[in-house]
């Protein structure tokens, strides 16, 4: 069912910011999508208004038990063209995380409807530069005023815009990584696989334990076992061993990321042979250690590749390809920015 989506103009327009001066997510464009959600109507009042700040109760369900899901999708300017990559991933996972966490889903051929209007409206803020974008903020909170525990009865769909510079400058530059053996992301049969807010809360404090040890970012293991390889920080992970990528099987721990899907597509397109399997920690020290492991390398919407230059296993410092960029990460990055930006055709009808 189409829905007839209002927008309430604004009365004047921000400046545009210089991109590549502003730092990840905080300058907003002039508008954002709003849509409410009741029992008797669904999700009925789907609307653009000027971007503006929320009013909530303090008994607001999300603020204490946590219904919150979100999503990451960026718009890409190419000459007068606006491209997005796969929003309909994005809205499909989004449904993933709401079915997961207790909450109504959207109708995701609306969604993508008011997505395409606002950012046609917000087309200007959609910046030009090398490596620059337009990072879109989809969300979905509860927003019943009820202190009980149970699923709330009314919840705000919401999206926001935010122009983003290049997350490299020139080129694709290694990170460091600690394992992290006491905390855990995500256990199986939990909320690992949904987009949830809580689970970057619980994210925080490994974050900054492998900051101050003087590494980028986590390496997360299993919440079971503690010995198998998940993911890092907010990518999924990939490796080359013996010349084929792998990364770790899906298990419901691990965010399927659009990312990952993608450059496993990409990969077997261009003759890679892919396996996606179960990667134990002390396997993966000796193959780094006998040389097997070739190339580490994160894979997700806000850096696309992040190649990774040393690794930090249960203490021991792995340098990955001389602390190098490896050829694999340099070319799946290549090929999947020249898809996303529309500088090649798009053989696999990612872009819209
Ligand atoms: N894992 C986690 C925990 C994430 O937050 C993200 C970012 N959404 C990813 C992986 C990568 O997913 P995507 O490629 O869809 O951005």
């Amino acid at each position: 069912m189409t829905q007839t989506l209002q927008i309430e103009r604004a009365n004047h327009l921000k400046d545009k910011p210089d991109v590549s001066t502003i730092k990840f997510g905080t300058v907003f464009t002039d508008y954002m999508f709003t849509n409410k959600y009741t029992p008797e109507y669904g999700w009925s009042e789907p609307s653009i208004l000027p971007y503006q700040n929320l009013q909530l109760s303090p008994s607001c369900q999300a603020l204490h038990y946590g219904q919150s899901v979100f999503e990451g999708l960026k718009a890409y300017k190419n000459g007068d063209d606006v491209l997005l990559f796969r929003p309909d991933e994005n809205f499909s996972r989004m449904n993933k995380s709401l079915s997961r966490l207790s909450m109504p889903e959207i109708n995701e051929e609306n969604a993508l409807n008011a997505l395409y209007e606002l950012i046609k409206l917000e087309r200007d803020w959609v910046p030009g530069g090398p490596g620059q974008s337009l990072y879109i903020r989809p969300f979905v909170f509860a927003d019943e005023p009820f202190l009980g525990v149970r699923p709330s009865e009314t919840y705000q769909f919401n999206i926001i815009l935010s122009p983003v510079a290049s997350y490299y400058g020139a080129q694709l530059s290694p990170t460091s990584i600690y394992v992290e053996d006491d905390f855990v992301r995500a256990v199986r049969g939990g909320v690992g696989f949904a987009k949830a807010s809580g689970n970057y809360a619980g994210s925080l404090l490994a974050q900054k334990k492998a900051n101050e040890l003087g590494y980028e970012q986590v390496l997360w293991l299993d919440g079971v076992e503690q010995k198998y390889v998940e993911e890092v920080g907010s990518m999924n992970i990939f490796f080359i061993r013996d010349g084929e990528l792998i990364t770790p099987k899906l298990n419901g721990s691990i965010l399927p990321g659009i990312t990952r899907k993608s450059i496993i597509q990409l990969a077997e397109y261009k003759g890679y042979t892919v396996k996606e399997e179960a990667i134990h920690i002390d396997t993966l020290a000796e193959d780094l250690e006998s040389g097997r492991i070739t190339e580490v390398f994160g894979a997700g919407t806000a850096v696309v590749v992040s190649p990774v230059g040393k690794l930090n296993i249960h203490g021991v410092d792995y340098i990955i390809n001389d602390n190098q960029v490896g050829p694999a990460a340099q070319e799946l990055y290549n090929d999947l920015t020249d898809i996303q930006y529309g500088r090649i055709e798009d053989p696999f009808g990612w872009v819209v």
